[in-house]
């Protein structure tokens, strides 16, 4: 026999499933997609926001040095009258390095390089040779100068900024230059300011050779770095940002800024791990938001499901039990509110209908005998479970012709046969319409009688033998049958096989007494006793 698995999931888990997963993940996309954004935002804005600092810094610093070069050069104007006057010399140093605070010294050296005068006093150079390479550079250029990062004879790390003094002859008589000291307090830290440097942010400034002038680290002060910033890149671009590797690996997103009077560069630096930080909290914001509105539209999902599948999920259930009484109006009762549920719902129908036509059809041909018309005994065992089921007692009447056999004999077997369909004529017209005929095989017949008590049941049974014993029939003539009668009901315990079996026993007597007689069983005592009802 085939034999088919079933399936162990049904329409509304599958659904439900599906709703899950849909939901989890758009949720997860949802949650992907504003990472993305706002990682990307994040990253965005600190680099211009780096970007816009650096300038910002390079333009406040562009500008100082403009006013630095325009003090010296004014200054240079004025000591081009000549560098004799100690005094006047002395007088401008102290002016120059006092009064605008630019510079942490000024020096004036004359063309061979001896230092005519300084500010402040304390540093004890005046008369002698400035040895560092800045006094040598600016010496041998004779043009305004910013230095590189340098070693002063007074061992400070600093950067040197001169104009040379000419004559009105034209002949150079030195230079005048101020200093800005990189690792102590200067003008530089005062511009630059410390306010910027918190969660791992920083600031450099670094020369055309990415030595560093400046950053809040003061040991990375005069020390040359890998490029943060490319040279290609600087000179493409005054000002940008990009996302750098760190000397350490760390990534750094940087904006950048150029001071081109100085030839330096401004970075300002933030740790790209710092930036994402608020990434989290701002996701969980996301999901805190997004997550009653998927539970809602969770639940809503569920009902959908719940009701999409329901129709299919009853049609299914009643698709198995197609054998049941009242099948047909249960399927009638589903609401089938959609196309393919309704769709079904019809196949079913028909299907059901088409299939209880067919079974109708072959149980009345095999509950039926085919001669008289009547159930035969298949058909009374269908009658006899459905009053077994519902607890109708009846009364048995089993029926036998008499002397048949010399009806066939003396006849024919043809004879014998209409015979045997009257007799069955006449056993419906006297029945009740609730009454319930069946031929019994060969002569015999059985009436059941529901309900019918013991006067009731005689009556008929009397009244069948009188209505056979009248018959004339051609070219038979004049037949008769006996009758046994016996009763069942549900409270007297007995089966309904010994029932019927007290009815053979009371036609046995019948048959025996004389035949064309009835014969009551005593239902409650055994062996039977046996009444005569009198023919009359
Ligand atoms: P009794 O009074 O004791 O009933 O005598 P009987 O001759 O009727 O005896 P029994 O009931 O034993 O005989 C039944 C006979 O009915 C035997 C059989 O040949 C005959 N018979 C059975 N079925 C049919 C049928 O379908 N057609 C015909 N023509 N005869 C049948
Ligand atoms: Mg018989
Ligand atoms: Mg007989």
């Amino acid at each position: 026999m085939l034999r088919l698995s079933r399936p162990k999931t049904d329409l509304r888990t599958l659904i439900t499933l599906l709703a899950v997963a849909s939901i989890v993940i758009t949720l997860a996309n949802s949650l992907y997609a504003s990472w993305r954004v706002q990682r990307d935002v994040l990253i965005g804005n600190t680099l211009e926001s780096n970007r816009v600092y650096a300038t910002k810094l390079a333009s406040t610093t562009e500008v100082f040095f403009q006013l630095a070069e325009s003090q010296l050069s004014y200054s240079a104007k004025v000591l081009g009258r000549g560098l004799d006057n100690e005094a006047n010399l002395q007088d401008e140093v102290d002016r120059l390095r006092e009064q605008t605070n630019s510079f942490n010294s000024v020096v004036i050296v004359d063309a061979s390089g001896w230092v005519r005068a300084i500010s402040p006093e304390s540093l004890m150079l005046k008369g002698m040779h400035l040895s560092s390479s800045a006094a040598k550079q600016a010496l041998k250029e004779r043009k305004p100068l910013i230095s590189q990062p340098t070693l002063s004879a007074a061992n400070n790390l600093l950067v040197f900024v001169s104009w040379p003094i000419w004559s009105k002859t034209g002949s150079y008589l030195g230079y005048v230059g101020g200093s800005i000291y990189l690792k102590k307090k200067s003008i530089l830290n005062v511009l630059l300011g410390e306010q910027f440097y918190r969660d791992g942010s920083s600031l450099y400034v670094i020369d055309g050779k990415n030595q560093v002038l400046y950053h809040q680290d003061r040991q990375l002060i005069g020390k040359t770095i890998d490029p943060l910033i490319s040279n290609e890149q600087r000179n493409k671009a005054s000002n940008g940002n990009q996302q750098v590797t760190a000397e350490d690996g760390e990534q750094m997103l940087a904006g950048y800024a150029s001071v081109p009077t100085a030839g330096w560069t401004i970075i300002a630096l933030k740790p790209t791990k710092a930036t994402l930080a608020p990434l989290n909290s701002l996701l969980l914001k996301v999901l805190k938001h997004s997550v009653p509105f998927a539970l809602l539209t969770l639940i809503i999902a569920l009902i959908l499901a719940q009701r999409i599948a329901l129709p299919l999920w009853q049609l299914a259930r009643k698709a198995s039990q197609m054998d049941t009484q009242n099948v047909s109006k249960e399927i009638s009762g589903i609401h089938s509110w959609y196309y393919e549920s309704s769709q079904i719902k019809r196949a079913l129908l028909a299907g059901i209908s088409l299939m209880q036509d067919k079974i109708g059809r072959l149980k009345s041909e095999v509950q039926t005998d085919p001669m008289t018309s009547l159930l035969n005994r298949r058909g009374l065992n269908a009658v006899l479970d459905y009053f077994l089921a519902t607890s109708q007692p009846f009364a048995v009447l089993a029926l036998d012709i008499d002397y048949f056999k010399r009806v066939n004999d003396t006849f024919g077997h043809d004879a014998g046969d209409t015979v045997i369909k009257t007799v069955a004529q006449q056993l419906e017209q006297s029945a009740r319409q609730t009454d319930v005929i069946c031929r019994n095989g060969g002569e015999e017949f059985l009436m059941i009688l529901p309900g019918a008590d013991r006067d009731v049941a005689s009556m008929i049974a009397e009244r069948v033998r009188k209505r056979i014993e009248v018959l004339s029939l051609d070219p038979v003539g004049h037949i008769t049958i006996s009758v046994g009668v016996a009763f069942w009901s549900p409270q007297s315990g007995d089966g309904m096989d010994h029932t019927f079996k007290l009815a053979d026993e009371a036609l046995y007597q019948a048959k025996n007494a004389g035949r064309n007689r009835v014969k009551v069983a005593k239902n409650f005592t055994k062996p039977p006793a046996v009444v005569q009802v009198q023919p009359q």
